[in-house]
């Protein structure tokens, strides 16, 4: 069994890190912008042509490279992996741009990270891609996976929660589970 397995908002916390660079530039403290935000940030005063100037700013600063995983996700992977799954990552990271830095700090932070993965693609398109399961918090590929009958876990964010999901995950123990009773996975087999 494969699972598909996003970056951002997912295995890494983007929204946390670019927060940092955007607290920095206006010299504020990164607590006064709120956690609880919608896709292109617009409680943080930004759209999308105000996220892409402060996404340029933090992907030229090396953000991708480091920023946190998110809590769970390692040993989630790991149990998964035990099971008997692949993983493979599927990021759309430089996939429009093409910028050979988000690509080249992206695998040097699932290197750095350790995070376990058996396989990694670059892709535009997520439904391009033949996956058992996939893990997401995009809405709009949440949506065009759902559409097309793949079986999606929507990774809970407060900019997904519009988002009609047949299978919600609160966090990575809660993907682990819903994956594992869904699919009829014997533990450590
Ligand atoms: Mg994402």
């Amino acid at each position: 069994m494969t699972i598909g397995v996003d970056i951002d908002g997912v295995l890494a916390d983007y929204q946390g890190g670019l927060r940092q660079v955007i607290a920095e530039d206006r010299g504020v403290d990164p607590e006064t912008l709120t956690r609880d935000t919608d896709w292109y940030f617009p409680q943080w005063d930004l759209d999308a042509e105000g996220w892409r100037h402060y996404h340029n700013l933090a992907v030229k600063g090396g953000l991708l490279a480091r920023l946190d995983v998110i809590a769970g996700a390692k040993p989630a992977l790991r149990k998964l992996r035990r099971d008997g799954c692949r993983i493979r990552i599927l990021t759309q990271r430089g996939a429009t741009g093409g910028q050979v830095v988000k690509l080249a700090d992206t695998i040097r932070w699932l290197a750095d990270s350790k995070i376990p993965f058996d396989e990694f693609t670059q892709v535009r398109h997520k439904t391009s891609v033949e996956c058992d399961w996939y893990v997401e918090d995009s809405p709009e590929h949440i949506e065009a996976l759902q559409e097309r009958g793949k079986r999606v876990i929507a990774f809970d964010q407060p900019w997904n929660r519009q988002a009609s999901a047949t299978h919600r995950a609160c966090g990575w123990e809660d993907v682990y589970d819903i994956i594992r009773r869904e699919s009829g996975l014997a533990a450590g087999a």
